[in-house]
C-alpha cells in the first residue's frame, strides 16, 4: 500500500506543480484521451490511464477501461511508480508484497498486471504516470515500453503547451484591463476627474452628428471661475486647486447623469446637455449659482464663495461644432463684461 502523504514535502511540491499546471479537475480533453487511446492500443491492454497524484488522491485526466476519475491513494499503485524514474513495471501483482492485497487487485477490476511511465516535469518533479494495466500477468515488449515511454513525455509536452497558453491568455486579459485603464486615463482630467477637453470634444463630434440626425436641441454651457487668479494670490495654489476640484463635484451634483462636463482648460469648464432647450440649460446654470452662494471652500476666509459667469447656447442642427465652441465663449465673455457672476444665454 502506499501511505497518504499529505505532509511529505515531496507530495507538497508535486501539488504546487500541479497547481502551476492547472490540471487537477480540468476538463476532459481529447489529446489526452488520444494519447492515452495510443498507450492502449500500443500495448494491448484493456486499462490505461493518465494519472496525477495529489496529496490525498488520484486523479484521472484521462482513463480507459475504469469509469471512474478518481481513487484514494491508499489503493494507487501509480503512487509506488512515482517514486522511480522512468517505468514502473509489476508483471504480476498476485506475486509482489505491496500489491498482493490491495482491493483492486483482489476484488474488481482484479488488476494482475501494471506498467506505468512516469509524467515528469522539466525540473524533475513526478507528477503522476501514463499507465496500461491488465487482468493478466503481462510482460511488455521493448518496442511496448518505449512507445509507453514517449508517449508520457508527449503528455508532458501537452501540459507545458497548455501552460503557455493559458499564461499567455492570462497576459493579454492583463493587457486588455491595461488598455482599457489607459484608455480612461487618457480621456480624465487628474484634478477633477472629469472629461478633459480632447475627449469632451470627441463626444461633441458624436453629439453633432446625432443632433443633426434626431433634430433634438442640446445646450453647451461654458463657466469660468471668476476672479480665480485672485484666490490663488490670497490663498495659494493649493486652496485654488481645492476649489476647482469643489466646483467639478457641484457640477457632478447638479447636472443630469447623461450631461457630459468637461474641464476645458485652467479654471474654465464646458457641459453638453443632450435633448435640452436652452432655458431648462439656465434653470441649472441658476442652481450652480446658487449652490455656490452657500459653499465653503477650505483653505480660503470665512466670507470667500466662488462664484462662475456662465455662457448657454443653444446647438441647432445646423451649427457646427468649431463655431458653437466660438460663439459660447463669446456668450461668457459677455457675462464676464455684464459684471460677473451671471448667465448669458444666446
Ligand atoms: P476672470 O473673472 O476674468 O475669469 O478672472 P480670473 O482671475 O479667473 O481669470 P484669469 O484668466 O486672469 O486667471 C485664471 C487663473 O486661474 C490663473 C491661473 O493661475 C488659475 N488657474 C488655472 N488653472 C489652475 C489650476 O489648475 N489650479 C490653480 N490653483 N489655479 C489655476
Ligand atoms: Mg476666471
Ligand atoms: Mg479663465
Amino acid at each position: 500500500m502506499a501511505h497518504n502523504s499529505n505532509c511529505d514535502p515531496q507530495a507538497l511540491q508535486r501539488r504546487a506543480a500541479l497547481e502551476r499546471y492547472h490540471i487537477l479537475d480540468s476538463e476532459r480533453d481529447q489529446a489526452f484521451d488520444d494519447i492515452n487511446w495510443l498507450a492502449a492500443t500500443i500495448c494491448d491492454t484493456p486499462f490505461a490511464v493518465i494519472n496525477f497524484i495529489d496529496t490525498d488522491r488520484q486523479w484521472f485526466k484521462s482513463e480507459i477501461g475504469f469509469g471512474i476519475t478518481q481513487t484514494e491513494l491508499d489503493v494507487s499503485i501509480c503512487a509506488h511508480a512515482i517514486l522511480q524514474p522512468g517505468l514502473f513495471i509489476v508483471p504480476d501483482t498476485l506475486k509482489d508484497r505491496r500489491f498482493d492485497s490491495n482491493p483492486l487487485v483482489t476484488g474488481d477490476p482484479q488488476l494482475r498486471f501494471y506498467a506505468g511511465a512516469l509524467l515528469e516535469t522539466p525540473d524533475g518533479i513526478a507528477l503522476g504516470t501514463l499507465c496500461v494495466l491488465d487482468k493478466r500477468p503481462r510482460r511488455l515488449s521493448e518496442k511496448q515500453k518505449q512507445s509507453l515511454l514517449k508517449l508520457a513525455s508527449q503528455v508532458m509536452q501537452l501540459l507545458a503547451l497548455y501552460q503557455t497558453n493559458e499564461s499567455q491568455k492570462l497576459m493579454l486579459q492583463e493587457l486588455d484591463k491595461t488598455r482599457a485603464q489607459l484608455r480612461v486615463l487618457a480621456a480624465t482630467d487628474p484634478l477633477t476627474g472629469l472629461l478633459n477637453r480632447r475627449a469632451f470634444n470627441e463626444r461633441l463630434q458624436q453629439e453633432s452628428a446625432r443632433i443633426k440626425r434626431s433634430k433634438q436641441t442640446s445646450a453647451l454651457l461654458m463657466a469660468d471661475l471668476d476672479h480665480f487668479k485672485a484666490i490663488n494670490d490670497r490663498f495659494g495654489h493649493s486652496a485654488g486647486d481645492q476649489a476647482i476640484k469643489i466646483f467639478a463635484d457641484i457640477c457632478r451634483r447638479v447636472f443630469r447623469q447623461s450631461d457630459v462636463i468637461c474641464r476645458w482648460g485652467g479654471e474654465e469648464f464646458m457641459v453638453l446637455l443632450p435633448d435640452t432647450e436652452k432655458h431648462q440649460a439656465g434653470r441649472v446654470a441658476d442652481r450652480l449659482h446658487q449652490v455656490l452662494s452657500v459653499t465653503e471652500i477650505p483653505g480660503t476666509a470665512d466670507d470667500i464663495h466662488l462664484t462662475i459667469s456662465v455662457g448657454i447656447l443653444a446647438l441647432e442642427p445646423t451649427r457646427d461644432i468649431d463655431s458653437a465652441l466660438l460663439q459660447v465663449d463669446q456668450l461668457l465673455y459677455d457675462a464676464k463684461h455684464s459684471g460677473r457672476n451671471i448667465t448669458v444665454l444666446n
